[in-house]
């Protein structure tokens, strides 16, 4: 039994509206097409991945799946169905063309193996499967801008990939294609010359990244940063931008409130920034006795400038003093307020370090702190 499967990525997904083919733009860390390629390969069920590319995409392309030993590139057309009917051709060339082939979008990344055993499985019992979902919404039929007639939703179905079919059946219905006739997707081309083809039941993550915002959905960054101040003369510290009597102060540049310093470093990490000594040198005059607050505000319009906000920060305070629990609302309060987040989306623990080391001994004080950043330009 021999399954292969074709990823027509020769299109130039211009509705994303990115410089590059939207299939190559780098989503939550990894991109689309390499996704797509990767969840094939590790499918042992799979032999050969044709992956139809632009010639002028080939040296990226040919770069970005090195690493896949049975994947081919075939020369994509100026359509999806003249893609599809080149890499089928090539296939039938091969000395053993498959039994099967599936095809899938190289613009839904997120499918899962179940998905790709469900429709070998149901290809192997039916000859046919097309991955669908059950329409939720109402479809209405429009006419010249008017709902004219409501459709029977409980027989709608929307229509994804993969769909797998017989090689030798969807070969023969591509080569009876007409001249100038193109096709959405595979199942129309089978439903037209050869049968009506077999639905199973996909996944509502399996989804097309389309338009711009698509790829935002899905981009999140993480951060850390830590910071330490040491105690020094003086009355009281600055924590999360709430003055705390003390019998100490905590030495630094600025007002040294290193709650705030290891935040915005945490936020500046997640986007892949330089570090608040970059930004705020200890050097500069201007930050002498900086309120770190403002500074968390500009570290805020910072990251946003590289199209992120804030979705949550985290932070942990270990000093063996002061006692701090009965500051932390106020803390929470005065961040959320400077990052435009809920209260509830920071959270600020504080411990102590059992008596160890310079902790231990109340010689100064330490904050690490992570943050969720979320693509939203
Ligand atoms: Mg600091």
């Amino acid at each position: 039994m021999r399954i292969c499967a074709v990823i027509p990525a020769a299109g130039s997904g211009n509705r994303a509206g990115f410089a590059e083919n939207k299939i190559l733009h780098k989503t939550g860390g990894t991109v689309p097409l390499f996704s797509v390629v990767s969840a094939f390969a590790a499918n042992a069920q799979i032999a050969t991945i044709a992956v139809c590319i632009r010639e002028g995409d080939r040296a990226e392309i040919g770069k970005l799946l090195a690493r896949f030993q049975n994947v081919v590139l075939v020369t994509g057309g100026a359509t999806r169905t003249e893609s599809v009917k080149n890499a089928l051709e090539a296939f039938a060339t091969e000395k053993t063309p498959p039994d099967y082939v599936l095809i899938h979008d190289a613009a839904r990344p997120f499918l899962s193996q179940k998905i790709i055993d469900d429709c070998i499985a149901a290809v192997r019992s039916f000859g046919s499967a097309v991955c669908a979902l059950p329409c939720t919404d109402t479809a209405v039929l429009s006419e010249n801008g008017f709902a004219v007639s409501p459709l029977p939703r409980e027989k709608l179905y929307t229509v994804q990939t993969p769909q797998g079919f017989s090689f030798p059946e969807l070969l023969s219905a591509y080569r009876r294609i007409g001249e100038g006739e193109t096709f959405t997707d595979d199942s129309g081309v089978f439903a037209k010359y050869v049968a009506p083809p077999r639905l199973f039941e996909g996944e509502r993550t399996n989804v097309k990244l389309t338009f711009r915002e698509d790829f935002f959905m899905q981009t999140f960054r993480t951060g850390i940063g830590i910071d330490t101040h040491a105690f020094c003369d003086g009355d009281h510290i600055m924590l999360g931008g709430v003055r705390i009597p003390h019998g100490s102060g905590l030495a630094a540049h600025s007002d040294g409130d290193v709650l705030i310093h290891a935040v915005m470093d945490a936020m500046l990490s997640a986007a892949g920034l330089c570090d608040i000594g970059h930004y705020f040198p200890d050097t500069d005059p201007q930050y002498k006795g900086a309120d770190s607050i403002a500074l968390l505000k500009k570290v805020r319009r910072l990251v946003e400038n590289e199209g992120f906000c804030v979705s949550n920060v985290s932070a942990a305070i270990v000093a063996q003093r002061p006692k701090l629990a009965t500051f932390i609302p106020k803390m929470k309060e005065n961040l959320a307020d400077a990052l435009g987040i809920c209260e509830t989306d920071v959270g600020i623990t504080a411990g102590t370090n059992e008596g160890l080391g310079y902790l231990g001994r109340g010689e100064g004080i330490t904050v690490t702190a992570t943050t969720l950043l979320n693509r939203i330009g």
